[in-house]
Order: structure tokens, then C-alpha cells, then sequence
């Protein structure tokens, strides 16, 4: 992708000499920007736009071509593309808008114009985009009406009118880029050809991205994942999936709203998400001006009590610690400052500290060895020196070489200041929560690139026993199996179920009742029934031979009233799991990222609370473990106030085998083990419910 960022040639196709019209912005911007290269005007009526000499097509173009803009209407691209391949050029930029967003005939073109790239060995940048800018080359190849900085951001973003704002924004605050691309519908160059062309790019720290969707979940999870060791990559992922219109039909599928599968992929690739722009630049800025802090250690420093604490507070709910402060410290900062004063962490040289006093404070917490990060809250007080702490800040965050954070509060009083930190690379944040965020956004990111790879293991499995199952049910016609059929898929993987058999009468039951051991439950068997306890088709605690027979008399007897149109086959008895706990695991498929497990506290935590958590499948153990921990009831599966706990090995282990299950398996749509009945630790898990929904066609 080298031609789009760093060119030594760029016709404008579609030039116009007037001003106002984009095709005379972007020849503008290239003269303007700083680039070097040729410029060539395309416009068959102009012989001269902007002081350079024009051409009627690229082909008449004396000099080879690296990159071509396009931004003559829609119906004129094709052409145009046909010339550019012709001239042998292997990178467009198609501002033009009027193809996939616009319709069905623009859906057409657009497919045909993709044919053409692929035909002519051309990469697009585009269509319905503003454009490329490079800041290295003094690229400005967009209709942008600013120029930023040169920085260490590499900025990505489907929406062209978003990237125009955050554009301006970022000239406004002084944030400089690498690169910045706005890639518009995407027909080629997308998300996972950026990530590749900045993962080693040495002008770009952090890769910021601003997406709706995405072509291929799976390639881009791959892909993140590898970028990601290298680089922070910090999403912001609006607007909803299409979750599709099927029918959902189990309670997976229900809960798996659109956002779940991208959170969850997210997550697995170390992928940095953030929920708006403004967290997004947050988190970015802190990546590109400041080291990663080495712990999770930081000191706060502050002048005024209140902020210290509400920076405490945010500390300690984003999971960071407060760096103890050492005895040596401590006794040096008593040297300089009143008794009053706060000499741990938060360390608080009071309301009337000038510029002094908080910089010997500053320099001397930071010399402390405990601290592997600061955050310097400053409040304009009467005798505050904004702009002297600042300098001052500065200088001891660069004679320590230590990660520096800064949250100057209040308006005017404060604005000098902040520019001074921001020329030292120190970002300032208007609030101690926001500055503690992208703090303990950068450690995670630490912890999770140092993280040990989380293997996808595999169990044994009876893969030919789950396929005959699913021929048999699709012989009858049917995607939907009930807990007979589900159970057999479930143990072919290795799931404990309890023991059961079907009976046809009553005289059956109570033999199979005898053979099991009491106390037995009892469940209607049927393909047209999938919530069984809904219609008074299960029984649980039966505890004699005699119960069992009026229990079968009396289920058949109801479901026929209730369900007259039931296929019915027989009464099934079961051993009767007598202790555990209740989960719910399941699974769904994702239009994006395919499967996609989840795990969840059976009974109302699922259904009221929809306490649950997700992973894209497969997935190794620690993300199993993890799974169990996201959801908020995890402390009682753990044993919490006199609840005991729960054998969570047994769950990691089933929520791996649903992974492979799922994975081995595409042809599986949605399923349930609900509930599956855990015992303590070390007693394992037993599925006594299932149900799966498989495709029409095996696949
Ligand atoms: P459905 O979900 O179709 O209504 P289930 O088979 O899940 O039917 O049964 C309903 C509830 O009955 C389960 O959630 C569980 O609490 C209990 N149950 C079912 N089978 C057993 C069993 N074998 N041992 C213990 N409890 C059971
Ligand atoms: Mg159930």
C-alpha cells in the first residue's frame, strides 16, 4: 500500500478550476500540504487548473502515475478505472459518492467497479470517502479543509463526515497523525489491509479506528490479535450488526444482542475498545505521548483534597493501586512541606502550594521507586502557578523517565498551562476519572501483551455420531432437537447427562424408575415441544414405583389437552441430580464472527438480571475462566457468604467442549445446555437439559 501513503505522483481525476468544487479542494490540499511529487490535473476542458498543466485523461499523462484520485461522478468511474488500468496504475482513491449507500443500482456498480480493480490489479481506497492524508509524504490526497500535525496516530474511519470532525478537532488540540484514511464503503482497502500496512509502520505508535462493521470477523480477530502485540489498537464500533431475521429460538439467541459478538472479539484480540470519541482520543493520547506504565503502581499528586480522593476513588474501581510511598520519601517530602500535608498516597501538598513546593513534591514522589506512574491533579487556587508546575512537571517526568498523567481542573486559569504539558507530550484530562481511565487502559494492555498464549485444546469427540444424529433429525424434516436428541450430540463430547431412558406406558416407567433409583424425574419426550416444564412436562422428585405410573397417566393426559397436535414419544425417566448449582451455557452464530458461546447463573440471573458473559468460539481456558468471572454473580459460583463453591473446573471444561462443539459444527445455529447442574469442586457438572437448532442443509 506504499503508493497510498507515499507517492511520488498524484493525478487528480476530475480537477476543476473552480473553487468550491471538491476536484479544486484536493489540488489545493496537494499544493498546500507540503507534498513534493507530481500533481497531475485530469479535465478534458481545462488545459490548466491551479497553475499546473491539466490533461484530458491519465493517459495522456506524460509521467508514470502511483496514485490516482477519482472524484468525477459516479456514473463516469467506471471508465475512468478501465483508464487507470490502462496506465498501469495500482492505487485509486474513489472520493466519489452514489455506489453501495445509495441503492440498489448504486449496490451494481459498485460490484462492477470491484471486477474492474480486481481485473486491473488496482487497490482501492473508498468509494464515498474524504480521502488520505499522510503526513510523513505532505500527503493531503482528501477534500479535508486542515492539515494536522505530524504525530504518532494512525487514524482509520469509515465515516467520512466523522473523519472531517475529528479532523478539525484534533488540529484545534495540537493531536498529530501518522496517517489518516477514511475508506468510505470499503469496496477493497478496509480495516484488516490498514492494520497490516501500520503494524510495522514506523511512524505510527497507536492505530486508531473508528468502524460500523466489518467484512470478516474472523480474518479481523486474527489479524488485531497480531497487530496488537505490536501496537495499541483502540476501537470505536457504532451502530448495530444486522442480527438477521431469523427467528431466535433459544435463549442464547435471545440474549446475544448485536453488540455482544464484538465486545467478546474484542476482548479476545486485545483489541483497546472505546464507547465514544472523546474516550477514544483519551485512551489515544495517552498511547502516543506516554510510556506504558510498568505496574499498576501509580501516585497521585494533587493540591486539593477533594480531587485528590475522587482520583483515589477511580483508582481503585479501575483496578489500579495506589503506590505505597516509602519511608525515605516521606521523610524527605516532611523536609519541604507543611504538617498538614498528606505525605501518602494521595500525596496532598495543600490548596496554597505554589509552583515550588508541588514540583519538589512531584520530583520527589517520582523518585520513589514504589511509583511506576504519576497522575498530577491541579486545582487553581490563589497561589497556584499553573504554568510554573507545569514546566516543572514536565522536567521530573523527564528525569525520571516515568509515565505522567495530568488532570489541571478549571477553564481559563488553566489553558496556558495545558499547552505546555501538551508541547511536553503530557496529556491532560478535565477529570481525574478520565486521566485514571487511560491509565488503567494502558496497564491492562500491558497485562494482556504479556500475557502467555491461551491455547485452543482439543477433546476427544464422537464426530460421526453427532452427524447421524443431525441426518436423522433432517430426514424427519426437522432443525430442532429436543433433550433426547441433543443429549446424545452433548455426550458424543464428552458431557455427563444423567441416565435416562424413554417409556411408553406407565407399566414402562415405573420399570425404568426401579432400574434408575429413586427419586427419578420425569419429562415428556417430543419434537414439538422445547419448553417442557412450560406445559407440565417434567416432574421432578418422583419417589416410588406407584408415583411414577400416575405421573406418566397424568403428563400424557395433560400435554394431550394442552398440546393436542403434539407429536408425542413416551415419557422420559431420569436420575435425579439431586445438588449443584444451576448455569446456563449456549451458544449462537454471529453474522460477523460466527460462534459465539455464552455462559450465565441459571434461573432469573439469566432471565431478569441477563447476568452473562460471551466469547467468539474457539477459545482456550483462560477465556473459559475468564467467562465465569465477567458475570456479576460470579462471587456466589466462587462461595460467597456461606453459599459453597462450585467445581468451576468442571465449567471451564464444558464451556471448551461447546466451543469445539460449535466449531466442528457451523451447521449448529443456536443451542442450549440449560442448566447444566454443578456440583462443588471436584464432584463435576452434569447437563440435565439440551437443545440445539441445526441449518437446513449439513453444511
Ligand atoms: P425445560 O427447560 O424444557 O422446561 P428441563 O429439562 O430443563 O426442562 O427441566 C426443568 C427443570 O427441572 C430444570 O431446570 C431443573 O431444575 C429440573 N430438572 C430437570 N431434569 C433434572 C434432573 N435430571 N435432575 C435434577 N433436576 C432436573
Ligand atoms: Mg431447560
Amino acid at each position: 500500500m506504499k503508493h497510498f501513503f507515499a507517492p511520488t505522483s498524484v493525478a487528480v481525476v476530475g480537477a476543476s478550476a473552480r473553487a468550491g468544487k471538491i476536484g479544486h479542494d484536493i489540488i489545493r490540499n496537494l499544493q498546500t500540504s507540503g507534498f513534493a511529487g507530481a500533481i497531475y490535473p485530469i479535465n478534458p476542458k481545462s488545459p490548466e487548473i491551479l497553475g499546473l498543466k491539466a490533461y484530458p485523461s491519465v493517459l495522456d499523462a506524460d509521467g508514470e502515475i502511483d496514485l490516482a484520485v477519482i472524484v468525477v461522478p459516479a456514473v463516469a468511474v467506471l471508465p475512468v478505472m478501465e483508464e487507470c488500468a490502462q496506465k498501469r496504475i495500482d492505487s485509486v482513491i474513489i472520493i466519489t459518492a452514489g455506489f453501495k449507500e445509495s441503492g440498489p443500482e448504486g449496490i451494481e456498480l459498485e460490484k462492477e467497479l470491484a471486477r474492474i480493480a480486481k481485473r486491473g490489479g488496482i487497490r482501492v481506497v473508498g468509494p464515498n470517502c474524504l480521502g488520505i492524508i499522510a503526513t510523513g509524504s505532505g500527503l493531503n490526497a482528501s477534500f479535508a479543509p486542515v492539515f494536522p500535525k505530524a504525530g504518532s496516530l494512525a487514524l482509520m474511519s469509515q465515516s467520512g463526515a466523522l473523519a472531517t470532525a475529528i479532523l478539525d478537532w484534533s488540529v484545534q488540540n495540537g493531536i498529530g497523525y501518522s496517517k489518516f484514511v477514511s475508506f468510505g464503503n470499503g469496496v477493497d482497502v478496509g480495516v484488516v489491509d490498514l492494520l497490516r500496512a501500520w503494524e510495522d509502520d514506523p511512524e505510527t505508535r497507536v492505530i486508531v479506528a473508528y468502524m460500523e462493521g466489518l467484512p470478516n470477523g474472523p480474518e479481523f480477530m486474527r489479524v488485531a490479535k497480531e497487530v496488537s502485540q505490536k501496537k495499541p489498537v483502540i476501537v470505536v464500533k457504532s451502530g448495530n450488526t444486522q442480527a438477521g431475521a431469523r427467528a431466535v429460538s433459544s435463549h442464547t439467541g435471545s440474549l446475544a444482542g448485536s453488540g455482544e459478538a464484538y465486545t467478546a472479539a474484542f476482548k479476545q484480540c486485545g483489541v483497546i475498545r472505546a464507547h465514544s470519541v472523546e474516550e477514544l482520543f483519551d485512551l489515544a493520547v495517552a498511547f502516543a505521548y506516554q510510556e506504558i506504565p510498568r505496574s499498576r503502581r501509580v501516585a497521585i499528586l494533587t493540591n486539593a483534597g477533594g480531587p485528590g480522593i475522587m482520583a483515589t476513588d477511580a483508582v481503585e474501581t479501575a483496578g489500579l493501586e495506589l503506590a505505597p510511598i516509602g519511608a525515605d520519601t516521606v521523610a524527605k517530602l516532611r523536609t519541604k512541606l507543611p504538617p498538614a500535608s498528606n505525605f501518602h498516597n494521595p500525596v496532598d501538598c495543600l490548596g496554597d502550594a505554589g509552583a515550588d513546593r508541588y514540583n519538589f513534591t512531584a520530583e520527589t514522589v517520582l523518585a520513589d521507586p514504589n511509583v511506576d506512574a504519576a497522575l498530577a491533579v491541579l486545582t487553581p487556587q490563589t497561589s497556584t502557578q499553573p504554568y510554573e508546575t507545569a514546566e516543572g512537571l514536565a522536567a521530573a517526568a523527564a528525569k525520571y523517565q516515568k509515565p505522567m498523567l495530568a488532570c489541571f481542573m478549571g477553564g481559563g486559569a488553566m489553558t496556558g498551562a495545558i499547552d505546555l504539558l501538551g508541547g511536553h507530550r503530557i496529556p491532560n484530562y478535565p477529570y481525574p476519572e478520565r486521566a485514571v481511565q487511560a491509565l488503567a487502559t494502558m496497564v491492562r494492555y500491558r497485562e494482556w501483551r504479556e500475557e502467555p498464549e491461551d491455547p485452543i485444546e482439543r477433546f476427544e469427540a464422537d464426530i460421526e455420531a453427532v452427524k447421524a444424529i443431525f441426518r436423522s433429525a433432517r430426514a424427519e424434516g426437522r432443525v430442532n432437537l429436543g433433550e433426547i436428541e441433543a443429549r446424545e450430540v452433548v455426550q458424543a463430547y464428552g458431557v455427563h447427562m444423567p441416565k435416562s431412558r424413554v417409556a411408553q406406558n406407565a407399566e414402562e416407567a415405573a420399570r425404568f424408575a426401579d432400574e434408575i433409583g429413586y427419586p427419578v424425574v420425569m419429562k415428556i419426550v417430543s419434537p414439538d415441544i422445547l419448553h417442557k416444564s412450560d406445559l407440565g412436562g417434567v416432574r421432578v422428585g418422583i419417589r416410588g414405583r406407584q408415583e411414577a405410573m400416575d405421573a406418566f397417566e397424568l403428563m400424557m393426559l395433560r400435554i394431550r389437552r394442552y398440546a393436542p397436535n403434539a407429536d408425542l414419544r413416551g415419557v422420559s425417566v431420569q436420575e435425579m441430580v439431586q445438588t449443584g448449582r444451576e448455569v446456563i451455557l449456549g451458544s449462537t452464530r454471529d453474522p460477523q464472527f460466527g460462534p459465539l458461546v455464552m455462559f450465565g447463573l441459571g434461573g432469573i440471573y439469566v432471565e431478569v438480571l441477563k447476568d452473562v458473559s460471551f466469547r467468539v468460539a474457539p477459545f482456550g481456558r483462560r477465556h473459559a475462566r475468564m467467562m465465569i468471572d465477567e458475570i456479576r454473580s460470579a462471587p456466589l459460583l466462587r462461595g460467597a457468604r456461606g453459599e459453597r463453591p462450585c467445581d468451576l473446573d468442571a465449567i471451564v471444561a464444558s464451556l471448551l467442549t461447546l466451543s469445539q462443539l460449535v466449531t466442528d459444527f457451523p451447521e449448529i445455529v443456536e443451542m442450549d445446555v440449560n442448566p447444566l447442574k454443578v456440583g462443588e469442586p471436584g464432584q463435576g457438572a452434569v447437563a440435565v437439559d439440551a437443545r440445539i437448532t441445526i441449518t437446513e442443509q449439513s453444511q
